[in-house]
Formats: C-alpha cells, structure tokens, sequence
C-alpha cells in the first residue's frame, strides 16, 4: 500500500448508525449525519476510512457481518447488505455523531441510491475506521489532489493541518455550482479544475505543470482510477517522492461498481511503482 501506517488503527466491528440530518454541499455532494458510531475521539483522524453497509437494491431488510474471534461471519446472502468504502468526514463525540459525505453520482449503485433517498430515522451500517494514520504525513509542504470522491478527505485533512504549512490543492468538478469552502489554518492554494463528463481527468496535467510544491513535501491523491495512477507515477517515479509520504488510493473506476473494482483496486496498490 502506498500509504503511511504510523499508527495502527484500533479494531471496530459492525455496528447500526441512523441517519439524523442531511446537508446538501452542492448538486452531486451530500453530508450526512448519523447518530450511534460510539467512536472515541482518541480513535479517530481526519479522513480515517470507513467501511457502510447498504441495503441491496429490492432488498430493504438486512443484517450486519459479525467479527467474531474466528474472523468475519456474513449473514446468509438473501440478508447480506452490500459494502462500500467512505471517509470520515467530521466527528462529534459529545452528541455521538459522525459526518459522511457521499457523492450522488450516475449511473449510481447501492450507495449513492441510498444517499439520494435516505430520511432521517433510515439505518445502515459501520464498521471501522481503519486505513493509514494520518492520510497526510506531516511536512512543510503538501500537495493534495482529487476528485468529489476525495474531496471530504481532503476537507477533513485540510481543516486539521496547523498554521505555517502550506497546501496546494487541485480538485476535479463538473460545474462551479460545486465548489465549497474549505476552511483550513494552513496557507491554502486551491484550484478547481472542471471537467466535462466523458472527458479524461484533467488532474494529471495540471499538477505536473504547477511542478512540486515545496523541496519537502507530502502528498494525499485519490479518486478515480486513471488519474490516480497518472498522479501516482508523477509523485513517486518522476518526482521520486517517497512511499512513506505519498497517499494515493484509487477510490472508484469508470465502468465497474465496487464487486468489480475490489480486487482490482489491491493489485493495483501491490503493483506500486
Ligand atoms: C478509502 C475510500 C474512501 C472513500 N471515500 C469516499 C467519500 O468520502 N465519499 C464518496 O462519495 N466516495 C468515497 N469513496 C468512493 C466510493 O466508495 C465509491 O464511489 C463507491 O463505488 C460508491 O458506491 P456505489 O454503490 O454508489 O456505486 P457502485 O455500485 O460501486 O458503482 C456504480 C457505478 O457508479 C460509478 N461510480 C462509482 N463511484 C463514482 C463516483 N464517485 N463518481 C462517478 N461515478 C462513480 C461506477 O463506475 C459504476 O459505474 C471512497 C472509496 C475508498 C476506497
């Protein structure tokens, strides 16, 4: 994996969460809250991956994997949910709320079909979090880049960076109607770059012309496969950055919902360059 492991995350088993509020960010982005994570603050870190459990389409009615000391038990598979990976957006200990942001994208899947029509009250699952700790290591300098699908990410690693860092950004959009703010204590260089559907990522090019943003720098990259790879050459082959400082996780491909990706996406981490 191309990632820090500084920290190994502490186990968490599936658990139901219910949906309490939902915040629409823009015409493709929703936050939603939802209530009964029972995370403890210690436990948790910008961007941290989660694991949810939807319901299958047509199939409203479902069980949660158990973690048991022999390994993971999946309910029979007329109750089995289907799972998908997010990032942890916000936490609030205090009320027991957690903040997930998920992009309502077409063609859509299980997912985003759920995040498009859940009312509060509505319950999934969650497992985790889990994944490298931080996303971002520190350095002086960093570069993130991605597209709706990093983007809660890069908001959560943003807003927790401190003051005398800087952060080059470079988000992929469709429309200006997508842009949020992005609050952050560092010295933030952000550019939104619009891509019209059924064109390539303009994530690659963009970055290579703006050159590295600092002699000492780290890195966050994730979103769609192609310019996650494009990215990551540039990062770790042309530029040489280091494995240790480099983040760049495929997130989702064009063409293949997860059941397809999955395996794909762990040869691909394995093959890094
Ligand atoms: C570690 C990690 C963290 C992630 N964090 C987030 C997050 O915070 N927010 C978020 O929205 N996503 C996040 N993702 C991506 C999310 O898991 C995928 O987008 C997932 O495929 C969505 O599931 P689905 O059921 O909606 O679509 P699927 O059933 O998996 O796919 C259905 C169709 O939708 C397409 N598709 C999938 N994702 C997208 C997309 N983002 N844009 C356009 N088309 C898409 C597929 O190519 C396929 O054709 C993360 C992924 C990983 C691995």
């Amino acid at each position: 994996m191309s990632s820090p492991e500084l920290r190994p995350a502490p186990p968490a088993g599936p658990r139901w969460i219910e949906l309490v509020e939902r915040e629409p960010l823009g015409p493709r982005l929703v936050r939603l809250w939802f209530r009964g994570a029972a995370l403890d603050a210690a436990a948790v870190w910008p961007g941290a991956h989660i694991k949810l459990f939807f319901p299958r389409p047509g199939r409203p009615r479902f069980e949660l994997p158990r973690r048991e000391a022999t390994g993971v038990v999946w309910p029979a598979p007329e109750r089995r949910p289907v799972a998908r990976s997010y990032s942890l957006r916000a936490h609030d200990p205090v009320r027991d709320l957690i903040a997930v942001e998920m992009v309502l994208h077409q063609p859509a899947g299980p997912a985003s079909a759920w995040a498009a029509a859940a009312r509060p009250g509505a319950r999934i699952g969650l497992a985790g979090p889990g994944g490298p700790r931080p996303l971002l290591a520190p350095a002086p300098a960093h570069l993130l880049a991605g597209d709706l699908s990093a983007l809660p990410a890069i908001a959560a690693v943003l807003e927790a960076l401190p003051a005398g860092v800087e952060a080059r950004v470079f988000l992929e959009i469709e429309t200006d109607a997508e842009r949020i703010a992005l609050p952050s204590a560092a010295a933030v260089d952000c550019r939104w770059l619009c891509r019209r559907p059924g064109d390539a990522s303009p994530l690659p090019e963009a970055v290579a012309a703006a050159g590295p943003p600092g002699p000492r720098f780290s890195a966050l990259v994730a979103g769609e496969n192609a310019a996650v790879l494009a990215l990551r050459r540039l990062l770790r082959v042309e530029w040489g950055l280091p494995k240790a400082l480099c983040y760049a996780v495929p997130y989702w491909r064009i063409g293949a919902d997860e059941e397809r990706y999955h395996d794909e996406r762990h040869a691909v981490m394995d093959s890094e360059p």
